[in-house]
Order: structure tokens, then sequence, then C-alpha cells
């Protein structure tokens, strides 16, 4: 049994991969076939160091037993039940979990299934509330340049890669979006938070002044950019985009899918960085992807005017028919139990100072003409070969797995955010392997 599911697979057509180069993977495919605590193992038992977290979700590491048994109990407990107009006590006690956690201010917890899901939730929470509070004409959403808030159409849109977006034509409408915060001349090789271009967030008043602040529900992004090559807040930026939502009744959501759960050595990037949005959404790390589930966390006042502002009968149009799935509610449980025992936002916070060190060792290296850092991520970006944006990116990547080391890359970007669990040995190991690679691939 554990052979067949472990077993390199003879065909490789009917799988339609997402967000894959599916004719050159399925030329040359990479297998994953197991994982346990740093590590994947191929179909043919070469060891792989993940220095991704898979896809910045398995914060503490690879078959963890603690969730792995949690998940089996519920499994023969209770496959599944609705939380349509009924519930079951597991799913709540997740959310009572997640709301344990979460930074003062938000107290209420709705599941999703994942990150898209969870960003398209908020923005409907957020017109839902304004409507709920007479302001049914507050129904434009703004986003950022170079934001990711997933796949659906809610996140596509106000989402800012071109990419993602221009197969699909029509996106919402009433969307507009700020400029990102990317400025490599006034910023390059930065620690941590860059210094300069906290006054971008003033372009926000720019948008209420041509539209009007009361034609505005929220404002959506990202505390640190991930999927975009780690886009670190300037010092002060949050703040006043903060300050500025609050002057004029917008909403403020933290798109926390990556930085939730201690990749930036606090719970949340909110803590981090000292600033509360009014919404928050989260997936990935909160059950260390072991089962699918994203969730949004709302202010106790958005709940109640969403809630007590409605007639009777069911107060929000939404919900997913996995909205606080069984089995997912129990891999949350166990994770945010394993996450407090063992301290695994400490643990991150105590790795920081060597890991910068780490990463800014690729400072001004040949080919490298940024290095960006903030929490356990980097973003190490190499200079495009001349007509071929990103495939010098790609190549790296590819030469890295081959030598036993998991990088994201992102155009010329490679993102780092291994396992909050990395040791010493394991950062050495991704510097010597990713150097090896960026020498290797000119
Ligand atoms: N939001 C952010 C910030 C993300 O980084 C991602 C995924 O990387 C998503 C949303 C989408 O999450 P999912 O792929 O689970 O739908």
């Amino acid at each position: 049994m554990n052979e067949i599911r472990t077993s390199r697979p003879n065909d490789l057509d009917a799988f339609w991969m997402p967000f894959t180069d599916n004719r050159s993977f399925k030329a040359n495919p990479r297998l994953l076939a197991r994982a346990e605590g740093m590590h994947y193992y191929t179909p043919e038992g070469r060891e792989i160091l993940d220095g991704t977290a898979g896809l910045w979700c398995c914060n503490a590491g690879h078959g963890r037993t603690q969730i792995t048994e949690a998940i089996q109990r519920q499994a023969a407990i209770m496959d599944f039940a609705p939380t349509f107009q009924m519930g079951h006590p597991i799913a709540f006690e997740a959310a009572a979990r997640v709301a344990d956690m979460l930074p003062e201010g938000l107290s209420r917890v709705f599941f999703t299934n994942s990150g898209s899901e969870s960003a398209d939730t908020a923005l409907k929470i957020a017109l839902a509330y304004h409507k709920a509070r007479g302001q049914a004409q507050r129904v434009r959403l703004v986003g950022r340049e170079r934001g990711y808030h997933g796949v659906g159409f809610g996140g596509m849109s106000v989402g800012g890669i071109g990419g993602n977006r221009k197969q699909f034509g029509a996106m919402l409408p009433y969307v507009d979006h700020l400029p990102h915060t990317h400025l490599p001349d006034r910023n390059r090789f930065s620690h941590g938070q860059p210094e300069h271009g906290a006054e971008l967030a003033d372009t926000l008043e720019n948008l209420v002044a041509l539209h009007g602040a009361d034609t505005i529900a929220a404002v959506m992004v990202e505390p640190v950019a991930g999927s975009t090559g780690v886009l670190v807040p300037p010092v002060g930026y949050l703040q006043r985009l903060r300050e500025i939502c609050t002057k004029h009744g917008i909403l403020l959501i933290f798109d926390e899918v990556i930085t939730g759960f201690g990749r930036l050595g606090t719970n949340f990037g909110a803590e981090r960085l000292g600033v509360t949005p009014d919404i928050m959404t989260m997936a990935k790390g909160l059950t260390n992807a072991a089962v699918p589930m994203g969730a949004v966390a709302t202010s106790d006042e958005i709940f109640r005017t969403v809630v007590e502002g409605a007639p009777n009968g069911i107060e929000l149009f939404h919900g997913y028919t996995y909205s606080g799935h069984p089995l997912a509610a129990a891999a949350a449980v166990a994770t945010l139990d394993l996450h407090r025992e063992e301290d695994l936002p400490g643990r991150a916070m105590a790795m920081l100072p060597r890991w910068a060190e780490a990463v800014h060792g690729f400072d001004r290296a040949a080919g490298v003409v940024d290095v960006r850092d903030f929490g356990l991520i980097a973003g190490i970006e190499l200079e495009p070969r001349p007509g071929a944006p990103g495939a010098r990116a790609m190549d790296v990547f590819r030469r890295c797995f081959e030598d036993g080391l998991l990088v994201r890359v992102t155009g010329d970007i490679v993102a780092l955010s291994p396992p909050l669990i990395v040791e010493d040995r394991h950062v050495e190991r991704i510097v010597e392997v990713l150097d090896g690679a960026i020498r290797a691939v000119p």
C-alpha cells in the first residue's frame, strides 16, 4: 500500500497542474513522495531540504505526529458534518483557539478552505458590514500593485499581478490599486524593514479625493508581500495606511496567509508590525497545511453590525460546504497546540539574527541585485538574463532541486521561507546549495 502511494506514477497526463509549466514539467518531472521534519524525499529516496515550508505553509515542519494523529482520530470519530444551521464541537474549539491567539481587537472567526477563499470572504464581509450600517454605497475595494490575494475573482481583482489577471478578461468593477512599495533604488539590500517609502500610503488619500471616502469599503494588503518576491513594508507605511483608513471609515484588511502563525517571529504580522487591521485573512500555517483550511478574523464590531443589523434569519449569505470541516478543525487545534507548546514564533524570532546574517551574505554577490529579509523570509533578487526575464531564477530553482534544496522563485527573485523549526545547520546548507546554484547558472 505504502509503495503504491510513494512510487512514481506512470501517467502524468491527467493532472492539469496548477501554476505550472505543464509541458516542461511533464517532460522532466520533479516528484516528492514523502516528508519528515525539514525534508522532502523523492520517490527514489533523495533528500530535499525544504527551504520554503512547502508553499509557505508547513511552519512546524513535516509529518508532525501530533497533527497527523489528531486528523486520524477525528476521521474515525466523525468524517464530516455540515456547519450550515448546525455545528460540531471541534469547529467551535478550533475557532476559539484561533481567537485566543489573535491580536487584541479581533475576536470572531469565519472558516474557509484556502487563502483565496479567505480573501473573497474578507471582501464580502467588508461589503456586508457597510451595507448593514447603512452605507451600501461603499462598494469600492482597494488593493495594491504586486499584491497577491489568491485566485478567486475577488482576490484576483484586488490583487495586483498582471500575469494572474490578463487571461481572464473582466475583473470586479470598482477596484483601485495603491502603488507597490518596492523601491530598489532607495532601499536596496535593506535589513528588515526598508527605510524609505512610508509616504506611498498617502496615495490612498488621492483615491479618497478622486472617488470620495464614502464610496470606499476596504483596503486589502499583505503585511509582507510574499508571492511577488518578498516586499517588506517600509518603516511607518502600514501605520500611515491604518491612520488614513480610520480617518475615512475604510476597513483595513491584512492578508496574513503567509505572515500568520509565526513566520515573522510573532503569532501574526500585525503584532510584529504594530498595526491591527479590522479584518485579517489566514490559511496555510493554520493547520500546518496537513488539511486545507483558511479563516477570516474580524472585530467584534464588524460581527455585531452584520449579525444584529440583519432581519431574522441568515445574516451573511456566504459559506462553504467545508467551512470548519472536522478534519481541518482537528488539524488546526493540534497545530495551534503544538505552536504554543514549542513556541514556534519565539523559535523563529531567536533564529532571525542568524538568518539575516546568512541571507545577507549574498549581498552584492555576482549576479545578485538585491537581498531583502523580514522574519523567517528572504528574497534574493537576481539580475535577469537580457530578453529572458525569470529564466535565470527558474534555472537556479531547478539546479537547487537537483542539489537537494527546495526554493521558490517568482520572476527573478528566489524566495526562502523555511519551516520555523529550521536549525543553524539547515541555514548553512540552504546558503551552500543556493550559492552553488547561483554561481553555476549564469
Ligand atoms: N493570500 C496570500 C498572501 C498568499 O500568499 C496566498 C498563497 O500563496 C493566497 C492568498 C492564496 O492562498 P491559496 O493558494 O490557499 O488559495
